[in-house]
C-alpha cells in the first residue's frame, strides 16, 4: 500500500529540497487535467507525494515509518486532495495552501499578476506644489491662479477623442462591451479572464474622426492654468486637495492636485487662533498718564486709546482686526503692553523724577 513518493516525482532519496521542488513543478506541468497530457489521478498522486517531501517533518517521517501521518498512512483521503483550483480566479487570488512550503507566487505570479484589473479604474497621477504666501494673504485669503505644465483632458474634445462635429462609433475591438476576454495559456493550463479593451480603453466607443489636438487620446501634456481659492486663516504647512486638479489619464479619472501653503512671517503678528497677537511699546509717560498711540493693523493704522496706569505685560484688545473667521465674524487683536524705561536721563528728567519720588510715587 505505501506509495513511493520519491519514485512518484523520479527523484533520489537524497534529493535536496529545490530539485524536488523542480521535479514536481514538471511533472505538475505535465499531467495537469487542463492540460493534453493531463491526467487527473496521476495529478494528484504528483500532489500528495510533493506535500509530504516538500515538508521537512513529514519528509523525515515519511523515510522513518514510510508513512507521513501517525498512523494508516498518508493517502488522499487523510486531508490531502490536491490544489483547489477553484480558488484560482481573477482577482481572488490564491490563499489555501498554507501547509505546502511551496510558494505559489513563483509560478502563478505571471497569470494572476493581472488579477483585479477589471474592477481596477485608472487614476491619473496627483501633483504637489507649494505656495507661499504674505502673511497679509495668509489672513485674509487670496485667489492665486498656478501654472501647471501637466497631462490634461483635451479642450478640444472635451476628453472623447473626437475631432469637432465628428461622432463616436462602437469600437470594433471589443464590440462596444469595453472588456475583452483574454486567453493565457500557462503552465497548468488555460486561464480566461476579461480585460479592459486597450483600444477604446473601456469605453466601448472610439471616435470617426481622430482630434487633432490630442490625437484621438482625449488627453495631452500641456500648460494648465488653475485657479486657487486659499482660504482666509490659512495657517504655514497647511495642505489643499483640489480634487481633480492633477493629471488626467485617458479612460479614467484624474488624480489630485496638493498645495502645500507656506506663510512668511510678520514683523509685527503673530497668529493664535483667531487672533493677532503683538508687542507694543508704550513711553513711561504714556503709561502714566493714558492716551492715545498709533497702532499699525493688517487694515491701516488705528489710534490705540492707552488707558492711565497701564502695566507692563497688560493685554489691550482691538475688536474685530484679527483673523476672519467668516463673513461677519473676526478675531481681535491683542497688543501686549511693553513699557519703555528710557535708560538714560536728563538732568532735568532726573530732577523730575526725584520730585515724584518725594511725593511717594
Ligand atoms: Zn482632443
Ligand atoms: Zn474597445
Amino acid at each position: 500500500m505505501k506509495k513511493d513518493y520519491y519514485n512518484i516525482l523520479g527523484v533520489d532519496k537524497k534529493a535536496p529540497k529545490d530539485e524536488i521542488k523542480k521535479a514536481f513543478r514538471t511533472l505538475a506541468h505535465k499531467y495537469h487535467p487542463d492540460k493534453k497530457t493531463g491526467d487527473d489521478a496521476k495529478f494528484k498522486e504528483i500532489n500528495e507525494a510533493y506535500s509530504v517531501l516538500s515538508d521537512d517533518a513529514k519528509r523525515s517521517q515519511y523515510d522513518q515509518f514510510g508513512s507521513a501521518g501517525p498512523a494508516g498512512g498518508f493517502n488522499s483521503s487523510s486531508g490531502f486532495d490536491g490544489f483547489d483550483f477553484s480558488q484560482f480566479t481573477q482577482g481572488g487570488g490564491f490563499n489555501g495552501g498554507q501547509s505546502f512550503e511551496f510558494d505559489f507566487g513563483d509560478i502563478f505570479g505571471d497569470v494572476f499578476g493581472g488579477g483585479g484589473r477589471r474592477a481596477q479604474t485608472k487614476r491619473g497621477r496627483d501633483v504637489s506644489i507649494d505656495i507661499e504666501l504674505s502673511f497679509e494673504d495668509s489672513v485674509f485669503g487670496v485667489e492665486r491662479t498656478v501654472l501647471l505644465n501637466k497631462v490634461s483632458k483635451c479642450d478640444n474634445c472635451g476628453g472623447n477623442g473626437a475631432e469637432k462635429g465628428s461622432e463616436l462609433t462602437n469600437c470594433s475591438t471589443c464590440n462596444g462591451k469595453g472588456s475583452v476576454r483574454e486567453v493565457k495559456k500557462t503552465f497548468f493550463g488555460q486561464f480566461e479572464s476579461v480585460v479592459t479593451c486597450n483600444v477604446c480603453l473601456g469605453t466601448g466607443k472610439i471616435p470617426k474622426v481622430k482630434c487633432h489636438i490630442c490625437r484621438g487620446q482625449g488627453i495631452y501634456k500641456k500648460e494648465t492654468e488653475i485657479k486657487v481659492k486659499i482660504p482666509a486663516g490659512i495657517d504655514n504647512g497647511e495642505m489643499i486637495r483640489l480634487s481633480g486638479g492633477g493629471e488626467a489619464v485617458a479612460g479614467g479619472t484624474t488624480g489630485d492636485l496638493y498645495i502645500k501653503i507656506y506663510v512668511k512671517k510678520h514683523a509685527l503678528f503673530k497668529k493664535d487662533g483667531a487672533n493677532l497677537v503683538m508687542d507694543l511699546g508704550v513711553k513711561l509717560s504714556l503709561a502714566l498718564l493714558g492716551g492715545e498711540q498709533n497702532v499699525s493693523t493688517l487694515d491701516g493704522d488705528i489710534k490705540l486709546q492707552i488707558p492711565e496706569g497701564v502695566t507692563h505685560g497688560e493685554i489691550l484688545r482691538i475688536k474685530g482686526r484679527g483673523i476672519p473667521q467668516s463673513k461677519s465674524a473676526r478675531g481681535d487683536i491683542l497688543v501686549k503692553i511693553n513699557i519703555l524705561l528710557p535708560k538714560k536721563l536728563s538732568r532735568e528728567a532726573r530732577k523730575t523724577i526725584e520730585d515724584l519720588k518725594k511725593e511717594g510715587i
